[in-house]
């Protein structure tokens, strides 16, 4: 019994919704970023995926992750200059920790009323012309529990 194959009818029906051929490779790589909410790095599914699959290659999992980014399936974004994959599509912003790297969802600034921020006016001053603004993701930027915890705000060691 391998593990990490709970779930595999899962991950096929929801390739398969998608029009994606259920491949080796993309029900390896869907099993480790379709099955739950998750925000990983290209080089870190590869290298969790290299231990069961080691014909895998870094290149096949990048492409794979931008064929399911193309169908929906996840949302690409930059956090600190690295590109991170995302299975949560829906509109929300990010919590990063400044100290370890750890990236949490928050809920979308400015949008406790359930109304989302509102774009300047196309030619708006002070904004670049000609541009059609549709929308704005933000990172915070911070400390994650754990790192406070371990005295990462700059407490002094008991
Ligand atoms: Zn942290
Ligand atoms: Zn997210």
């Amino acid at each position: 019994m391998k593990a990490g194959h709970r779930g595999v009818n899962v991950i096929q029906r929801i390739l398969r919704n998608h029009g994606l051929r259920a491949t080796p490779q993309r029900l390896a790589v869907g099993g480790m970023v379709l099955s739950r909410p998750v925000h990983v790095t290209a080089r870190a599914v590869w290298e969790a995926l290299r231990k069961t699959h080691p014909a895998i290659s870094m290149n096949t999992v990048y492409q794979t992750l931008g064929q399911f980014e193309a169908q929906g399936l996840l949302q690409r974004l930059e956090v600190g200059g690295v590109t991170v994959f995302d299975s949560n599509t829906t509109p929300h912003d990010h919590a990063c920790c400044e100290s370890c790297g750890a990236i949490e969802d928050v809920p979308a600034a400015g949008d406790t009323s359930g109304s989302c921020p509102r774009p300047p006016e196309e030619g708006a001053s002070g904004w670049p012309a000609g541009w059609k603004l549709t929308g704005v993701r933000r990172v915070w930027l911070g400390l994650c529990p754990a790192c406070r915890a371990s005295g990462g705000e700059g407490a002094p060691p008991a």
